[in-house]
């Protein structure tokens, strides 16, 4: 294959043949394609995009670049959630042991970092013990038995897309709505899914900056994965502010276990005010599952389905497959709950003060990202190794009232010089008002498939 001739044809704006796509995935997921020739094709779909028939071709060639999974029949649905990624977010992980408790089965397939957003198994191999690579067998076996798995994809599940997420991680081009669709549909497909609820972000610290780009990545996700027979739907989601309280590796799966903990009535908010604060977390972790649980008619509507996932959530029983689940791939939990009660692993913790009284009117997001992703907390290039326990945490969300000399958060840094040097990039994420301000949306919108 001329490769060469590809990479200019879509720098010139032309249309790739479906053949020609399925050929170089093929090729590049094999190695026959340098990682250099591959970056300026990704460079050229940045700019010049793909359309219908291209996506649909590089989603299935990248689908079909490893096992797609086969499940024995069972009444279970099979599910999964996706998020476009952010800051703080880790409602994957609380999640999935809810869904698995509510009677589905959830083969979730997930990706590391990428850009300045965390990823879910970057925060997962903070866990002792756990693994993260399972062989195909592995996965089916443990969703069949436990009913849910958070894994990565391996050398033999959509390969493709491992290679390529890696790269377009260190040459710029996250950010295209081809290359995201291709990635999260091309994982979701392998799964088998009967439905998946896709959470797509915007905002300064998520790859669609406005809610009209992430509507466009949403429609074309939605409209894909309905063609190819998954149930899907997505919502639109706000990414100013991190989600929860904490962000980094460790920290974030220590909120997941506290969200799994907290799973009581009086700790969960008014869906009409959908008010954003400590518990944003739950009620988005149990907005996810409400819609799974309507798009496979277990529930008839969106309120019935809330109540319950709040009943399981208040049950207790997700927090033991929790532990089900991290012991079937290989946690050791005695070290995982001595971890747990650590209040830090990071060898220095420094709060973050506020300079004056009032609201807060702003918590950036983007800002929270950088810094964490500069204490070592995510990658710069594909060799980055990732410091697990470094972040932020206790983080004053917008509303919330501060005294002078009030904590607006706490930095986790390999050293005090470290957490001192980024106490002034911090600052300058959190705005204060005399005013409480308006309070901000985190769900915005929910894309349903195209009718016919
Ligand atoms: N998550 C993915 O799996 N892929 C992307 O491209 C973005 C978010």
């Amino acid at each position: 294959m001329n490769f060469l001739s590809l990479i200019e044809a879509k720098r010139e704006g032309k249309t790739l043949a479906t053949e020609q796509i399925q050929e170089f995935t093929r090729e590049f997921t094999a190695g026959k394609i340098p990682d250099y020739q591959m970056a300026a094709m990704l460079m050229a779909i940045y700019f010049r995009g793909l359309d219908t028939t291209e996506t649909t071709a590089l989603t299935l060639a990248m689908r079909d670049s490893g096992d797609v999974l086969k499940f024995p029949r069972d009444k279970r649905p099979l599910v999964d959630k996706h998020s476009t990624g952010g800051i703080g977010d880790k409602v994957s992980l609380p999640l999935a042991p809810l869904l698995a408790c509510l009677g589905f089965r959830v083969p979730m397939i997930s990706g590391r970092g990428l850009g300045i957003t965390g990823g879910t198994l970057d925060k997962l191999d903070s866990i002792p013990g756990f693994q993260t690579l399972l062989p195909a067998e592995k996965i089916i076996a443990q969703v069949q038995k436990v009913g849910c798995v958070i894994c990565g994809q391996t050398a033999t599940m959509v390969p493709a897309d491992k290679k390529i997420y890696a790269l377009r991680d260190v040459s710029g081009t996250v950010p295209s709505i081809p290359l995201i669709t291709a990635s999260i549909l091309s994982k979701k497909l392998a799964e088998s899914l009967d439905a998946l609820i896709l959470d797509v972000k915007f905002g300064c610290a998520a790859f669609m900056q406005t809610k009209a780009e992430a509507r466009k990545l949403a429609k074309a996700m939605v409209a894909l994965g309905n063609e190819c027979g998954t149930n899907t739907r997505a919502i639109l989601t706000d990414m100013n502010t991190p989600l929860g309280r904490a962000a980094g590796n460790w920290l974030e799966v220590k909120e997941s276990v506290e969200c799994l903990e907290a799973g009581r009535a009086d700790l969960l908010v008014s869906q009409a005010t959908q008010q954003r604060g400590p518990t944003d977390l739950l009620q988005f972790v149990i907005d996810s599952a409400a819609h799974l649980l309507v798009q496979t008619h277990k529930s008839k509507s969106l309120a019935a389905a809330r109540r319950l996932a709040e009943d399981c959530l208040n049950s207790g029983a997700p927090l033991k497959k929790w532990d089900e689940m991290i012991a079937a791939q290989g946690a050791d939990l005695k070290s995982f709950n001595r971890k747990l009660a650590l209040d830090s692993t990071a060898p220095a913790v420094v709060e973050v003060k506020s300079g004056k009284s009032g609201c807060i009117s702003k918590c950036d997001a983007r800002i929270i990202g950088e810094v964490i992703r500069d204490l070592g907390g995510g990658r710069l290039t594909k060799e980055s190794v990732i410091n697990y326990d470094v972040g932020v945490d206790r983080i004053t969300k917008p509303g919330e009232r501060v005294e002078k000399s009030g904590v607006l958060c706490r930095i986790h840094a390999v050293n005090t010089a470290q957490a001192e040097e980024m106490i002034v990039r911090l600052k300058t994420a959190f705005e204060i008002s005399a005013r409480r301000p308006a309070i901000v949306r985190l769900v915005h919108e929910t894309i349903l498939p195209p009718r016919r």
